[in-house]
């Protein structure tokens, strides 16, 4: 779809240092630099820890690079006696331009629930941050629903406190794809994005539905990002562990359909 610019978003969880982050992003950029990488036809973007983001932007501002960061999670509220949270308005305020919000170990390790991803998409689109808001059903849900019930759910909820001129962003990552090395299939993929693109018609019109990118993530690699990025309605990759390998990222990112 020549509306969505494909992105491919490299979440590092609790991994590289702010040190490791500066040599990492630099070296990730030269690669791709050299490499010949036309970041206006697939953005880059990397989602390092909140301890990292000032040493990410510093370089990124300095040197120009053309990488995009944001932050892995973001609290519901603005301010105040919120004693471990990281408002929104300081994200901003550090050039994020993303975060991701209900990634599923957001959800499993740290309760989560439907109500408070909705919250946190509010609050990112109040601070100027797109939220990637991550959906996904567990190998349980699956056996028991089939596979677009979950996400769609989660994401109806996760939309309720924004309108139709918010910037967002969506990813489609199945639980039990998620550093399993068990990737849904290409047509699994394409199967829920589109039932979400109907989530995002219905509810914030056919404009926003027709613009807005859907991530596949679990078990991205440079050997299968390409079956992904020829589906329709899949608009790039939320990648993990493979973000962390500047060759295997690259290979991602450099995916030829
Ligand atoms: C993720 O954490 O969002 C993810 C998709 O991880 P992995 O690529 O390692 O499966």
């Amino acid at each position: 779809n020549t509306q969505r610019t494909p992105l491919i978003a490299g979440n590092w969880k609790m991994n590289l240092d702010h040190l490791q982050a500066i040599a990492f992003v630099q070296k990730l950029a030269w690669n791709l630099k050299d490499a010949k990488h036309d970041f206006a036809a697939v953005e880059v973007a990397v989602f390092p820890p909140f301890t990292d983001l000032r040493s990410v932007q510093t370089l990124v501002s300095a040197d120009k690079l053309p990488v995009v960061f944001g932050a892995q999670d973001v609290s519901a509220h603005d301010s105040g006696a919120f004693t471990g949270e990281i408002s929104g308005a300081f994200l901003a305020q550090l050039e994020c331009t993303y975060v991701l919000i209900g990634h599923s170990e957001r959800r499993t390790l740290h309760g989560e629930n439907d109500e408070e991803v909705a919250a946190k998409v509010t609050a990112a689109v109040k601070h100027g941050l797109v939220p990637i808001i991550c959906v996904g059903e567990t190998a349980a849900d699956l056996e028991l629903h089939g596979p677009s019930a979950v996400p769609v759910a989660q994401l109806r909820t996760a939309l309720s406190g924004i309108d139709s001129a918010a910037d967002i962003v969506v990813a489609y990552e199945p639980v039990w794809a998620i550093g399993s090395g068990q990737a849904a299939t290409p047509e699994q993929a394409e199967q829920v994005a589109a039932q979400l693109r109907l989530v995002l018609s219905e509810t914030l019109g056919q404009d926003v539905a027709d613009k807005t990118r859907i991530l596949y993530g679990g078990s991205v690699k440079g050997v299968n990002i390409a079956g992904y990025m020829r589906e329709p309605n899949v608009d790039g990759a939320l990648v993990g562990g493979a973000s962390l390998d500047i060759d295997e990222f690259s290979s991602i990112v450099r995916f030829q359909k």
